[in-house]
């Protein structure tokens, strides 16, 4: 039984379901209505301790406050306890004290998606799905094939054709079956609703299925896990749909909730410049359930969202926390792609390293004080778009030298005339 999840809340009208009542979405919203699984915490206080984590190397560790059964079978592929790096030429660079790179990249597939696509194929399992289907920009269903592999779970995904060479490889390599829809993420993401309803298949499409926030939040137990409970005053997330950063607060919520932290981080939202619907939604105070779609345009094909999906929880996190929302140029992105693998020895995609320029602009603009400690997620690995990072390299200058093979050619690319 699964007691701790008291039911699901419409985050529009706040209408309360039971799990087995609905679908995915608030009935009287429709694809808007995305719910929140709220938890009976003092169930889970009860139950379980931070001491009592166990061995468990994996976001599996944090199976109490996730809204599956206690002995539900999961995916064997190591997902989560991902590692966290301390950044020191980073602190120096900017004169802060305390900067952690949380490295994503790291999950089994190469990106933050994993966490939630392992929950989706437990949920998908517990109602003895056939076939789980997705859309993405490239790395949800990456991460839903490849966890859906490590099962034996067929699974049918919808990208936009558009979509980096390496992450549709990863579908077909993994065994999926891949549609490639001719048009934008938004037509993909249509598509498979209609397809998913008509085949009956389980849905696992960010900021539609509940369940995908809850997978997402174990990045923020693991963070405040790793720093020994003593949570960051600023955590910075690149947000596209709007799924990630939502995760992340609803991670530290529930902890603070649960009274193993005594404060939830501020978060800063980072977005691309030419696809910053959130942030120009948050500096000018408009309303996001009216706010008309964007023209999106970005390097960072991640994080390239005209009307972002889960935008009123995206939005709820940095206001109740008190965060930002910073916006960086692809110019910036590509510069962080390379300045974090530098400074850090992690390679992000764009993506990824979209929310280390933005570190960067949130030192510069002031929304972080010299005094404090800071958390930056690097959601995706930087092999995902070698095409990318190939002009981040350009870009700092970086090129090969190539060279006969004589010890001659060696010492003349040295620098050394002899
Ligand atoms: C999906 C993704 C994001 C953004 O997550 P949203 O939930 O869409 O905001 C950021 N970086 C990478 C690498 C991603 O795959
Ligand atoms: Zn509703």
């Amino acid at each position: 039984m699964i007691d701790q999840v008291l039911g699901l809340r419409c985050v529009i009208c706040g209408a309360v379901y039971a799990p087995d009542e609905v679908d995915y979405v608030c009935p009287k919203h429709g694809n808007e209505g995305i719910l929140d699984v709220i938890y009976d915490y003092d169930l889970i206080r009860a139950r379980t301790d931070k001491t009592a984590l166990g061995e468990e190397r994996s976001m599996w560790r944090y199976r109490p406050l996730l809204p599956i059964e206690p002995d539900a079978a999961v995916p064997p592929l190591q997902v989560g306890w991902t590692p966290l790096y301390r950044a020191s030429r980073t602190e120096a660079r900017l004169g802060i004290r305390r900067v952690h790179v949380k490295d994503d990249g790291r999950e089994a597939t190469a990106s933050f998606k994993d966490r939630a696509s392992a929950l989706a194929l437990v949920k998908a399992a517990e109602g003895s799905a056939e076939v789980v289907t997705t859309a993405s920009t490239g790395n949800a269903a990456a991460a839903l094939a490849g966890v859906a592999a490590s099962v034996g779970q067929q699974t049918v995904i919808f990208v936009p054709a558009s979509a980096p060479e390496a992450k549709i490889a990863q579908l077909l390599v993994y065994g999926a079956t891949v549609l490639t829809v001719e048009g934008t993420y938004d037509e993909a993401f249509e598509l498979c609703l209609e397809a998913a309803d008509e085949y009956g298949w389980y849905n696992r499409n960010t900021a539609y299925n509940p369940y995908m926030t809850e997978g997402k939040k174990t990045a923020a137990y693991e963070i405040a896990e790793q720093l020994d409970w003593q949570v960051p005053d600023v955590v910075l997330v690149s947000v596209g749909d709007g799924c990630i950063i939502g995760g992340v607060h609803k991670g530290f919520r529930d902890l603070h909730a649960i009274g193993w932290i005594d404060r939830i981080p501020r978060l800063i939202g980072v977005q691309a410049a030419g696809s910053a619907y959130l942030a120009e939604a948050w500096r000018n105070g408009e309303d996001v359930l009216e706010k008309p779609p964007i023209e999106a345009h970005t390097v960072a094909d991640s994080i390239s969202a005209g009307l972002p999906r889960d935008r009123v929880k995206a939005m709820a996190a940095v206001v109740e926390t008190d965060g930002a929302f910073v916006v960086v140029t692809d110019e910036e992105i590509l510069e962080a792609v390379t300045q974090q693998a530098r400074e850090t020895g992690v390679f992000g995609e764009p993506a990824g390293a979209a929310a280390f320029a933005g570190l960067t602009k949130a030192a510069v603009e002031g929304l972080i004080d010299p005094s404090e400690s800071v958390v930056v997620v690097n959601t995706g690995n930087g092999l995902k778009d070698v095409a990318s990072a190939v002009k981040a390299a350009d870009l700092a200058g970086s090129r090969p030298t190539q060279i006969p093979p004589t010890m001659s050619a060696v010492r003349a690319a040295m620098g050394d005339g002899t």
